[in-house]
């Protein structure tokens, strides 16, 4: 075996110290040299590990594949091969190995004996494991994303930083085609058939979604109607969001868009019913209200007649001051609030407002002042401010209780008018606060101690001063009162 096995010095220098596991195996399969590399990378000592077979330090699921290539080898159909596979460490735990092995013949042609080099490959391997785990969680993790995207019932859109569109799901593509039914070209800001919730107005580049959401805003239930026939267009809501890289730059955003269309339509269909009601309430009202006054102003009706007639007449005029609140409602909605705009003492409409507020006031045992300059003349639509004045006075009383006490201050600023009206009743939850001038919202508070009151004034209140370019704010202290602040533009006559 020695001879055979060709100990020159070189051989053995190179088997000694070579990084590589290298082993001398008989046909059998017996290990008859190994060197330290092999030893050490199996757990063995150099000596122990030469008693044994290669069989029994392969993995056992890969040795049948081992056996039957020695086979070929020794039938002469193959010299050498190559195979990675996997090794039992003395402790047990698998080794992997890159595997070659040349099977050396003597000069009679028979098989001697096979030269094996195994490297070890565990690091690597394991790494290409763990790779193919990764990828895999990744792949599944991508699938699905995917099936979401198509899923939900919203479009979805990734935009670009140059603003080109990357991916859109069907329900986005659906939304685009409403819009753009002679094609997109998959660019933001591309100008289509997309209209503000006036349904009139198209939207600017600019006003654009997609365009927005390129420049860097972030927004939510933005709205616009999409489609050319007003009939048959479709209403959406959409959310944008930005995208930013691991080290936070923008690298593009997102689009959500939601169909409202129905939502819009009953809408729509509420306020229209609304402003034809009220319209058509009016005009017998009006009639009731005429011959009231004539009725009223006969002297020869009998006292009890005479005071049942002036409930009537009250309650006539309630009903007719909530159905011009109605119409008005329905205009503003329209945004059709046409203003008169003339020269008006400020002061002496608040006066008149709260004569009107101060019977009401004492017999709910409330206190009225006014804090208020000699005059104060700006340009604005006398009635509507009256109509504002009788709201903000109407709710400060209407939400006090006795021995609470209300101010209308009223003053000059720099370039404008500020009209306070303050009131120490039972004050608006903070949570509530930000809904007050939301057409028909009333308060929980309003509700609960059964307030009389439609949730409309303060729409109306806003509107009014929207259209003449003023402010609205308020302040309010659950228990403490709330204070109403209405700016308005000073204008010379
Ligand atoms: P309404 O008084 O008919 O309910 P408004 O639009 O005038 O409708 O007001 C909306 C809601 O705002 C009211 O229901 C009430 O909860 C709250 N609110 C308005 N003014 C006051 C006030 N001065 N003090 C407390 N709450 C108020």
């Amino acid at each position: 075996m020695e001879s055979t096995s060709d100990g020159s010095a070189l051989w053995n220098l190179t088997l000694q110290h070579s990084p590589i596991g290298m082993a001398l195996v008989a046909p059998n399969g017996r290990l008859l040299r190994v060197n330290p590399a092999m030893a050490d990378m199996l757990g063995y000592a150099v000596a122990d590990l030469t008693k044994r077979g290669f069989q029994e330090i392969t993995h056992p699921d890969d040795l049948a594949e081992d056996l039957a290539l020695v086979t070929q080898a020794l039938a002469g159909e193959i010299d050498s091969y190559r195979l990675r596979k996997r090794y039992l460490h003395a402790e047990g735990y698998v080794v992997w190995g890159d595997l070659s092995v040349a099977l050396v013949r003597g000069q009679d042609g028979l098989p001697l004996h096979f030269i094996s080099q195994i490297l070890d490959v565990t690091e690597h391997q394991e790494q290409a494991e763990r790779l193919r785990a990764a990828h895999a969680d990744v792949e599944r993790e991508r699938q699905a994303l995917e099936a979401i995207f198509e899923t939900v019932g919203v479009g979805l859109l990734l935009i670009g930083q140059d603003g080109r569109y990357e991916r859109t799901n069907r329900r986005h593509q659906e939304a685009i085609e409403v819009a753009f039914p002679d094609g997109h070209a998959g660019e933001a800001g591309q100008l289509g058939h997309v209209y503000h919730l006036d349904g009139r107005t198209p939207m600017s580049r600019e006003e654009m979604p997609s365009y927005r959401a390129v420049q860097g805003e972030e927004f939510d239930d933005y709205s616009y109607w999409a489609g050319a026939d007003p009939r048959t267009r479709s209403a959406y809501s959409t959310s944008a969001r930005q995208v930013r890289n691991a080290s936070g730059e923008r690298i593009g955003a997102t689009l959500a868009c939601q169909e409202i269309t129905e939502l819009m339509r009953a809408v729509q269909v509420k306020d229209e019913f609304v402003a034809s009601v009220s319209h058509e309430l009016r005009t017998p009202l009006t009639t009731v209200l005429g011959y009231l006054e004539i009725l009223a102003g006969r002297g020869d009706l009998p006292a009890d007649v005479t005071r049942q007639l002036r409930v009537v007449q009250r309650n006539a005029a309630r009903l007719e001051s909530l159905v011009s609140d109605l119409l008005h409602v329905g205009r503003a909605g329209d945004g059709d609030l046409r203003l008169r705009p003339e020269p008006v003492d400020l002061v002496a409409l608040v006066r008149q407002a709260s004569e009107v507020a101060r019977p009401v006031a004492g017999a709910s045992g409330v206190s009225l002042t006014l804090d208020v300059p000699e005059r104060l003349v700006t340009v604005v639509d006398e009635q509507r401010i009256r109509q504002v004045l009788d709201n903000l006075l109407s709710n400060a009383v209407k939400y006090s209780e006795t021995n609470d006490s209300v101010t209308v201050v009223l003053r000059e600023t720099e370039g404008g008018v500020e009209l306070e009206v303050r009131d120490t009743g039972i004050g608006i939850a903070p949570d509530e606060v930000d809904q007050v001038f939301d057409r028909f919202f009333r308060g929980g508070d309003a509700l609960a101690k059964h307030i009389p009151g439609t949730g409309l004034g303060l729409d109306i209140v806003g509107s009014i001063v929207a259209a003449h370019e003023g402010t609205i704010s308020v302040e309010s202290e659950v228990g403490r009162g709330s204070t109403f602040r209405v700016t308005l533009p000073l204008l010379e006559a």
